[in-house]
Parts: C-alpha cells; structure tokens; sequence
C-alpha cells in the first residue's frame, strides 16, 4: 500500500502549496515528515519562517540571530511543544490566543500598514503615535517562588536563576511543579509581551518605584515574556524597603493587601524583597500609560490569617 511520501515530487509541491499560509502547524508537520517534503521550502518565499512565527505572536531572545534558520527553528520548537503541552496558559490555547492578538493587532494597526510593520519587517520603536499595545495576558498567569536570582549575580546566573523560580499558574491552582517552570513552554517564553510587538518596554522598577529611572527592556524583535522576566531577575532578590512597600501598596487601589489579623511586623516579615510583592498579590500584569511606558497591576488575594502559614507555603513551594 503506498503513502503519502511515495507520491511523486510533483503533488507533494501541490499538496503544499495547498497549506495555509498561517498554518503553523501544519507546516512544521510537512516540513517533519520526509526528507522530500522538507525539500518542499526550499522554495520558500523570503521570511517565510519568520512571518509564520510572527502571526502566531512568537518572537526571539535577544541572543538568537535574526535569520531564517533560526525562526524555522523556534516554529518547529513551539509546533512540537503545542503538540505535548497540556498546560491550560501555554499550548495550543496560547497559540491560539496570541494568533487571535496578533490578527487585532494588525487590523487595528491598519493606516500603519501594520502587516509589513509588525510581521514581516521592524518592530514598533514607539517613536510615533500608534494604536495600543495590548499587553499580553500570560503575565496573569505567572507566580514566583522564593528562589528569586541575587542581585549580584552576573546577567547570566540572573537569567538562569528566574527561570528557576517563574512558574505558569495552573487552574485551578495546585502545588508548584516543576513542569509549570515556565522555562519548559517555549511558547509561553517566546510570546510577545504586547501585541503588536515592541522593540522597547519600560516599566517601573519595583524597587525605586517612585523615581524616574526604569526598568528598559529591549529586544529589536519585538519585546517577549523571556526579556520581560529577565529584566525583573535584576530586582526580584532587592531589599523591601518599608517607604518602598508603602509605595507599592499607594500604588494600585484597593490598598487592603493584608489580612487585618497581621500586624506591621508581620507585613515586613512576609516581604523581605521585591519578589515577594508578587506572592502576596495576584500579579494582574502590565498597563500601558504613555507609549513605551507600562506600569505593573497588582490585585488583592485570600491570605492566611498567619503570616507564617503564607511564608511556608512559599518555602515548601521551593522544595522540588
Ligand atoms: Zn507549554
């Protein structure tokens, strides 16, 4: 019985030209399935890889080039995660989701022609007036354990270690796992940080939250959920000042964070750093305030009546 691979070269090209332009998946599927249907783009229009991964929201580290080779690369990473990812935030849903952003993005982007802005060739630099960047909801759904990267750690120790301690919150939540380390979803770390993309973020810095100077995040690709959590691995481990946690608290209404039951000692116990900011609230992530400038929301959320049960959780969350 003959398969599909036994068909000659002339109807695999028919069969992939058949493919949707936008089908990500499908795509990786064709390229994976024989040495001749991978031979099927090498004709490829130019960006072909790179288009494909755009639309569906994906962008580069700052360390990857900016070459064909490399985008084919993250499609065929993110397509083969869809294919074994079960986490409700990343997957398929977070595919889908980012395509759907994307498509806003574009048709909201319009008079900028937008599709050869945002896709094909540079990102937003934020340098003219534009329609909103939508920031991308994958940051409602990530949570920090107490293993937060040093602050005198070297870049690099700092980007391993927040990857160590940045998880994708399960719902309904359950324990920490370490499955949900968001450095094992590809597609949740390559997602865009705002649709459209933006080559510069600036958001506050936690732990100067009231002075002018930033955080500055940068990826001439478009700013991704890695850049943004790389940036943070710069302040999570910094001290909790009290003026500064009264600043974060003035920050976002409603300010009653704490159960009435603790006392001022026992909020200075539970945020010893930065980090610990976004174990005590719901992190509801990013608004945008002036073009390139977006501050953190924080929400409220059920703590413990004892501040010790709330700091053991996070402890034991730790242990993996
Ligand atoms: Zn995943």
């Amino acid at each position: 019985m003959s398969s599909l691979v036994d068909l000659p070269n002339e109807l695999l090209l028919l069969i992939h030209s058949e493919i949707d332009e936008y089908d990500l998946l499908t795509h990786v599927c064709y390229l994976q399935l024989c040495s001749r249907t991978r031979a099927c783009y090498a004709r490829s229009p130019p960006r072909f890889w790179r288009r494909l991964a755009r639309t569906h929201g994906l962008g580069l580290s700052r360390m990857e080039e900016d070459t064909e080779l490399v985008w084919r690369k993250v499609a065929v990473e993110c397509a083969e995660h869809v294919w074994v990812c079960q986490h409700p935030e990343c997957g398929e849903q977070r595919l889908k989701e980012n395509r759907e952003a994307m498509d806003k993005a574009i048709l909201q982007w319009e008079d900028l022609d937008c599709e050869e802005t945002i896709v094909h060739d540079e990102v937003w630099d934020g340098t003219d007036p534009g329609g909103d960047n939508t920031p991308s909801t994958l940051f409602l759904h990530i949570d920090f354990n107490s293993a937060f990267p040093c602050v005198e750690d070297s870049e690099s120790k700092r980007s391993k270690g927040i990857l160590k301690c940045a998880f994708l919150k399960a719902t309904p939540p359950v324990a920490y796992r370490t499955s949900d380390l968001v450095e094992y979803h590809p597609v949740a770390l390559r997602t865009f940080a705002t649709f459209p993309p933006m080559a510069m973020m600036d958001t506050y810095d936690p732990k100067h939250y009231d002075s002018d100077g930033g955080l500055q995040i940068r990826n001439p690709d478009g700013v991704t959920v890695y850049d943004v959590l790389i940036a943070f691995s710069e302040v999570m481990s910094f001290n909790m000042t009290s003026k500064n946690l009264r600043l974060l608290m003035d920050y976002t209404p409603p300010r009653n964070f704490f159960p009435k039951t603790w006392t001022v000692a026992d909020v200075l116990q539970a945020t010893p750093v930065v980090g610990s900011w976004f174990q005590l609230t719901h992190w509801q992530g990013f608004v945008q305030e002036e073009p390139t400038l977006f501050s953190c929301v924080f929400e409220p959320k059920q703590l413990p009546n004892d501040v010790r049960e709330h700091i053991n959780m996070y402890k034991a969350k730790t242990k993996r």
